[in-house]
């Protein structure tokens, strides 16, 4: 038979030019590797611990109450106004529950809405490097160009001439995300001073990520960028309770920006999520109102014991750890396991030991982080004294 030669419609059809730049993300394709082999999955942050009970009390009531519906566009007057609350007094940060506060789907939501709202095609935004993979991702799927700003290896220090060289007329904003994932870096106020006078001189948004605000370690003090003088108006503060309250499940996140901002930022998290579940943000209300200060304390010491823990048992391994101040994430230096480069060491890893971790190159740009993987201490004590046996047996 003969081989017709005229295309047909399916060769027309194709992937929108970002798509092939837009794929899984290591972190998914590792945690399948490691369910397939039985392995203790640290590549994924996430802390299946048991969620507080005010949180978990509310949302059952909630559903039950029948607040199974869509929510206002910006969220249930409950949670704007707990956050609002939860803003002044752990932040030192005011905003008004009507117009200033929205309730978002996770800080992923927040931070799609927000450059949505205020970034256009072909803007550059800086980033700091080791970035978090989404951050980078949905800038490309705007079709901003991400210009990565590497911090010092190892002590994950800001050099400010690195950062003013990569301001250009087409900046439009910053993103700040500390605590960090995956670096652990807890930016000091002096280099959040310094970002945000250059923010004020080339008038720059600033969109900053504190989901890891309540795991801060060693005394550490995380400062909110938009509480730093003239910040409110260009700060967009973005956070949610995934980490906070162990329901990344949930996704219940909020966002704090200047009203001017925030209507749009608004609608179009209203175009693409619609809400935030609706029981979900009665569940997470209750959390901020009830929970007392010393759960977030006691957050802080509990991570930071399991820091300590996978911190001295990658260091028996010869794995050399960078010691995080703050989120829940190890980098280690894995130049001694055999592998060609990260994804082939994070695999050796996993088959030697049964430990599945990130391959550096996953928050670098440019052949960074090929002797780096990212480990998550995020995980129930059994899980993770298991993780540390096994490195520990890693020969
Ligand atoms: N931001 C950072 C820096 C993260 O590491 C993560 C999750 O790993 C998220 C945001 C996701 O937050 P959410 O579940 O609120 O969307």
């Amino acid at each position: 038979m003969k081989r017709t030669l005229m295309p047909t419609a399916a060769d027309k059809l194709r992937l929108s030019q970002i798509s092939p730049h837009i794929v899984q993300s290591e972190i998914r394709s590792m945690t399948v590797e490691c369910d397939r082999v039985g392995g203790v999955n640290l590549a994924q942050g996430v802390c299946d611990t048991e969620l507080p009970a005010p949180v978990a009390r509310r949302a059952i009531e909630a559903i039950h109450e029948g607040y199974n519906i869509y929510t206002r566009l910006d969220g249930v007057a409950p949670l704007r106004e707990a956050i609002a609350r939860k803003l002044q007094r752990d932040n030192g940060l005011t905003v008004d529950p009507e117009g200033e506060v929205l309730v978002t789907s996770g800080a992923t939501g927040g931070l799609y809405a927000a450059a949505l709202a205020l970034l256009d095609p072909g803007d550059e935004v800086i980033l700091f490097e080791p970035f978090y993979g989404y951050h980078l991702n949905t800038l490309l799927a705007l079709r901003v160009k991400p210009v990565a700003v590497p911090l010092e290896m190892g002590t994950w220090a800001l050099d400010l001439d690195r950062l003013r060289s990569a301001i250009t007329p087409k900046t439009r904003a910053v993103i700040i995300n500390t605590p960090a994932n995956p670096c652990g870096k807890v930016f000091s106020l002096a280099e959040l001073e310094a970002i945000a006078e250059l923010a004020q001189q080339h008038d720059l948004f600033v969109f900053t990520d504190e989901i890891y605000e309540y795991f801060v370690f060693d005394g550490t003090k995380h400062v909110s960028p938009a509480t730093l003088p003239g910040m409110a108006e260009r700060t967009i503060t973005i956070s949610g309770l995934s980490k906070t309250f162990s329901i990344t499940g949930w996704r219940v996140g909020y966002l704090a920006a200047d009203r001017r901002w925030l209507g749009s930022i608004g609608y179009f998290h209203d175009l693409t999520y619609v809400c935030s579940p609706s029981p979900f943000q009665y569940g997470a209300a209750a959390g901020l109102m009830e929970l007392p200060a010393s759960f977030y304390e006691g957050l802080s010491a509990e991570y930071q014991a399991k820091r300590d823990q996978l911190c001295s048992a990658l260091t028996d391994a010869g794995l050399t750890p960078s010691i995080p101040s703050g989120a829940y994430y190890v980098i280690a230096d894995v130049s001694r396991l055999p592998g060609a480069n990260a994804k082939e060491k994070a695999r050796t890893l996993l088959r030697e030991s049964k430990v599945a971790a990130v391959a550096g190159t996953a928050f670098f740009t440019g052949g960074r982080g090929e002797n780096l993987l990212r480990f998550c201490f995020a995980k129930r004590d059994e899980d993770l004294q298991r993780a540390c046996d096994l490195l520990r047996q890693l020969r």
